[in-house]
């Protein structure tokens, strides 16, 4: 098997390998790392990727604690550890990428540029090589909130995998580049938002998932679900344009294009009527809100109006992956919303 320069590679690794602590792990990984723990069936092998953000640290939490406890999966597992570089940086588990760097679940698609590239691409062949019968992506959401999956594809197999973690699903028409797409290669694959990056239950979950998934004979048909799954498809995401402000007070100070209340969390994966203020705008109005849909722009103004300065749903809507920080407000998006039914707006 050919092995690359760009990761490092850990077979089976003993509980001495892997230090008392996941801190001190990752202070032992000299780059992204690849992690591989033979099984029952050695015909087999499912894949889980974490840590593509550096600060989101719940899945690599989850295996610290898994691989700790030396369980012998049912199939093989093939672990790809990425965001290594940007954890590390003091204070560990503080920064999404390396300063100046890419988004590393944004590289992988060609071209394979720069060093987050590079790693994407030789993630990719670590797969390519296993051939999987699936792959997880564990993350942690920017802010607080309930757990959630979110997959490209939504079949039998995809909800299977999502309800290891959490009943609810989001399916995506986008295309940005995320490791999520490989369901594209007929790898049923989803991506997992566990809850906040500081938040204990969400390691527990992530935890308990990963238990899930190794130990489970048979992921991938939805008559052994754990839960119901509710499908939430084509959620338009709404973005600020790059040069617009955001603060988030309980009242507009008048220097901002958009306030949210600092609160607004409390909205995810709420119904918001139309009726009930999300926030303010400034002079520009909606002018710096982009709605994006399956790829392209979107009338934003059919997702939200403006009353006196305020902002409410232009229908009643369900919203989530809403962000209280202004650096993921800027560079990702506010936030996501489907009409409040699950179907989606556009
Ligand atoms: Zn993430």
């Amino acid at each position: 098997m050919s092995h690359s320069t760009i990761l490092d590679y850990l077979d089976n690794p003993s509980p001495r390998t892997l230090g008392r602590s996941p801190l001190e792990w990752l202070d032992r990984m000299l780059k992204p790392t690849v992690v591989r723990v033979a099984g029952r069936d050695r015909s087999r092998t499912r894949a889980m990727a974490t840590l593509l953000h550096g600060n989101e640290p719940s899945g690599l939490f989850a295996l610290h604690r898994w691989l700790l406890e030396q369980h012998t999966p049912e199939v093989n597992m093939l672990f790809l550890i990425g965001g290594v570089f940007p954890a590390k940086i003091p204070p560990t588990f503080s920064r999404r990428q390396l300063p100046g760097g890419r988004d590393l679940n944004r590289c992988f698609k060609e071209p394979f540029e720069g060093e987050e590239g590079r790693i994407a691409e030789a993630m990719l062949a670590e797969l390519h090589n296993a051939q999987p019968e699936c792959l997880l992506d564990v993350h942690n959401t920017s802010g607080t909130g309930p757990a959630f999956a979110v997959t490209i594809t939504n079949d039998a197999a995809h909800q299977a995998l999502a309800s290891l973690y959490t009943e609810r699903l989001i399916m995506t028409d986008l295309r940005l580049g995320a490791l999520m797409e490989y369901s594209e290669q007929e790898v049923p694959t989803v991506t997992i938002e566990c809850g906040g990056a500081q938040d204990e239950h969400a390691h527990q979950l992530a935890y308990e998932g990963l238990v899930r998934y190794t130990s489970g004979a048979d992921v991938l048909s939805l008559e052994k679900a754990e839960w119901d799954v509710v499908v939430l498809r084509n959620p338009i995401r709404v973005e600020l344009a790059p040069e617009a402000t955001i603060e988030y007070r309980l009242e507009p100070s008048g220097r901002a294009d958009i306030t949210l209340p600092p609160d607004i969390e409390h909205r995810n994966f709420g119904t918001v009527a139309p009726g009930e203020p999300l926030g303010w705008v400034g002079e520009k109005g909606l002018g710096v809100l982009t709605a994006i849909g399956h790829n392209r722009t979107e009338n934003v103004e059919k997702v939200l109006r403006v009353k006196n300065g305020q902002i409410y749903p232009a229908q009643a809507i369900k919203t989530f992956m809403i962000t209280t920080n202004p650096l993921i407000a800027k560079s990702d998006c506010l936030f996501y919303a489907v009409k409040a039914s699950g179907e989606p707006i556009f």
